[in-house]
């Protein structure tokens, strides 16, 4: 089935500033003139610092594109970088090629890597990233990765520290996109609450208002599966080719019938390629900030302020507390951390510090320590050791950067 999310990742760098004569004379006359028309003239909607200029920003130069998926031949609609030609390719280098032999003076460099394999040097080198991103767990770990480089004197921001995020977003027919200045406005995780625990879908959404993709596969798999028994009384093998194919195809049929595809995606990429231009001249104040639009039925679009989180985890620089008795178990820990609708972690490791050495008290993501650690989950705070007070550093994939909580025992 089309993956209906844009999985890529732009950064601007080191954007050119002159009028068009630099990089060889590759510029021609009139080839700013539209963009001049924004940059040379204020208006009522400029921004306070914008100074109309001859010398303005014409045009993003240098653009680093990181993404780890290569092409499939469903991604060929929607889109005008990729052609048949380049099935099997990574994203990252078709879109580079694309862009870097038909745009002269503009250079895009690909990574076909995740964005977890870079780290805070290489982001740190970026006016501007945009996010187009697939999952939840990504944004947030590139959310805690620009609100790591962020730097406080005395506990007052540094501006020229503050690297913007734009971030677009697309399910079904909605979409919405949003500018973050890390530090200084909402960030992904003050409304983490907005995302819904992406675990299973609901059952009425299967059955009967199917959105994406994904429930239509379930549908195939959950409801179809075992009503028609195609292959008999045999359950459905994963690991089947022919079973595969038969639940691709009931799915194709399901999200033909409830013409399911992502008309709101190029939409998204409109809007984020608008606020990154917003951002990068100062021409025109950018939204602020958070931007949803809806073409289930007619065109609905709406604009709202997300406020900041005073107690965020990722970007308040305020001690997360945890509530618990001395006589509740790790496990309760545990499961707070990840079904705390603001935390949302998906398998945090707690460490902390006992009689001045380093301890880890459960980790999962190495097999050998999380069959160490196991028993601690039975244990309470008490029998493990831990006082009122105590700090605990929990690493998630969420972030970047381990977030530090201070247990507060209750009675
Ligand atoms: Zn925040």
């Amino acid at each position: 089935l089309p993956d209906i999310y844009c999985i890529l990742m732009y950064c601007v760098s080191r954007m050119a500033v002159d009028g068009g004569h630099r990089d060889g004379g590759c510029d021609w006359d009139g080839r700013w003139n539209h963009v001049r028309k924004f940059l040379e003239r204020p208006g009522p909607f400029t921004h306070p610092d914008f100074e109309p200029s001859t010398e303005a920003l014409s045009g993003f130069r240098l653009i680093h594109v990181v993404d780890m998926d290569t092409i499939d031949v469903s991604n060929l609609n929607r889109q005008f970088l990729f052609r048949p030609k380049d099935v099997g390719r990574p994203k990252a280098e078709v879109a580079a090629d694309f862009i870097n032999s038909r745009i002269p003076g503009c250079k895009v460099v690909p990574h076909f890597k995740k964005i977890q394999d870079f780290d805070d040097s290489f982001y740190r080198q970026f006016h501007i990233i945009v996010c187009g991103l697939d999952s939840i767990i990504a944004r947030r770990w590139m959310n805690g990765m620009l609100i790591s480089l962020l730097s406080y004197e005395d506990g007052v921001l540094d501006p020229s520290s503050i690297i913007p995020l734009i971030d677009g977003g697309t399910e079904g027919f909605k979409g919405n996109a949003r500018v973050i200045l890390p530090g200084m406005t909402a960030c992904i995780d003050c409304t983490l609450e907005l995302y819904p625990p992406q675990i299973n879908f609901p059952m009425c959404t299967i059955a009967s208002m199917p959105r994406l993709p994904e429930h239509c596969i379930e549908y195939a798999r959950i409801l179809q599966w075992p009503k028609e028994k195609p292959f008999g009384e045999t359950s459905l093998d994963g690991d089947n080719p022919e079973h595969i194919q038969w639940v691709f195809e009931r799915a194709q049929e399901r999200a033909a019938e409830f013409s399911i595809t992502g008309v709101t995606y190029r939409l998204t990429q409109a809007t984020c390629a608008t606020e990154v231009f917003k951002i990068a001249t100062s021409a025109y104040i950018p939204l602020n900030n958070y931007l949803v639009f809806n073409d289930v039925d007619g065109l609905y679009s709406y604009t709202f302020e997300a406020e900041r989180k005073e107690n965020c985890s990722a970007c308040s620089q305020v001690p997360q507390d945890l509530q618990f008795p001395p006589s509740a178990k790790l496990q309760e820990v545990l499961e707070y951390l990840t079904e705390s609708a603001s935390l949302q972690m998906k398998s945090p490791a707690i460490t902390t510090t006992l009689e001045g050495k380093n301890k880890t008290l459960y980790l999962q993501s190495v097999k050998s320590i999380e069959e160490r650690t196991r028993p601690n989950l039975c244990k309470t705070l008490k029998e493990l050791g831990l006082s009122d007070g105590q700090e605990l550093a929990v690493a998630d994939i969420t972030t970047p950067q381990t977030v530090l909580f201070k247990l507060n025992f209750t009675t």
